[in-house]
C-alpha cells in the first residue's frame, strides 16, 4: 500500500521518509475571531484535546465523513512535530525539540460534537475519526518565523480560512511548553494550534487544499461513505 494514503504516518521532507505518528494534541480557542464566530468563551488556560494516531492522513489522501454525521467542519491550523522525548519545557528550549513545521486540518463533525457539549461529553469521536487530521509534510522551523506565519485554506478554489501566527493567543512556543507540562512528548507527537475564524462545512466531493505559503501545501478530497463501502466489497 502506498503511504500516501496510509494512516498513523507524517514524511519529514528533510528525511525523505515518514514518521510514524504518537499522539496529536490539539489546541481549540486560539484565536479570538474564531471563539466569537462559535459564541465560545476565551478559556484562561490552553484548551487541549487529542486525536488519534490513526486520524493522520497524507496529502493526497481521500477522507471520508463518517455515515453518523451531516456537518463536517473544516479548520485549518499550524502543526508542530516532536523531535525527542520531552517534559515541562523551558520556553527557550522548545525549539531543539521540534522536528518541524507544517499544515494540517482538523476535520470535526460538529453536529456530533455539539450533541456531546450539550450532553458534557467528550468531543473524542467528533474530532478522532478515521482521517480527521490530513497533515502536509513537515519542513524544519530554522528559517520560519513563528511569530510571523500566513496560512489558508481554500474549499474547490475559493478561499474559507486565512490567518496569521500572530493572531494566536498562545503563541507556538508556549502551546509547546504548555503541553509538555501536561503530557511527556515523545518522536513523532503532532501540535496542532488552532484555528483561525472562517470554519464552514464541506460536502463530499469537495476537494480541500490547505497551505503555508512558499513553504508546505497539503490537498484532500472527500469521499462519500457509500464509495469508500463499495470498494471494501470489491
Ligand atoms: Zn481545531
Amino acid at each position: 500500500m502506498s503511504r500516501l494514503i496510509e494512516q498513523g504516518f507524517v514524511k519529514i521532507r528533510r528525511q525523505n521518509d515518514y514518521e510514524k505518528v504518537g499522539k496529536v494534541i490539539c489546541v481549540g480557542r486560539n484565536y479570538t475571531e474564531h471563539i466569537k464566530e462559535l459564541g465560545n468563551e476565551t478559556p484562561k488556560q490552553p484548551l487541549i484535546f487529542l486525536k488519534p494516531d490513526s486520524a493522520i492522513v497524507n496529502s493526497g489522501s481521500k477522507v471520508t465523513i463518517p455515515s453518523f454525521s451531516e456537518n463536517c467542519h473544516h479548520e485549518v491550523e499550524i502543526a508542530l512535530v516532536i523531535s525527542h522525548k520531552c517534559k515541562s519545557l523551558e520556553l527557550a528550549e522548545v525549539p531543539e525539540y521540534l522536528l518541524g513545521i507544517g499544515i494540517a486540518v482538523d476535520l470535526t463533525l460538529r453536529d456530533v460534537q455539539k450533541r456531546a457539549k450539550e450532553r458534557g461529553l467528550p468531543w473524542a469521536i467528533a474530532k478522532g475519526f478515521d482521517g480527521a487530521c490530513p497533515i502536509s509534510e513537515i519542513v524544519p522551523i530554522e528559517n520560519i518565523d513563528l511569530e510571523n506565519i500566513d496560512f489558508n485554506l481554500k474549499v474547490n478554489g475559493e478561499e474559507r480560512q486565512n490567518g496569521n501566527s500572530k493572531f494566536m493567543i498562545w503563541d507556538c512556543l508556549a502551546l509547546v511548553k504548555y503541553a509538555s507540562e501536561m503530557f511527556t512528548l515523545n518522536r513523532g507527537d503532532v501540535i496542532l494550534t488552532g484555528t483561525p475564524k472562517g470554519v464552514s462545512q464541506i460536502l463530499k466531493g469537495d476537494f480541500v487544499q490547505a497551505e503555508i505559503p512558499g513553504v508546505v501545501e497539503l490537498d484532500f478530497s472527500l469521499d462519500s461513505q457509500g464509495i469508500n463501502l463499495l470498494v471494501h466489497k470489491v
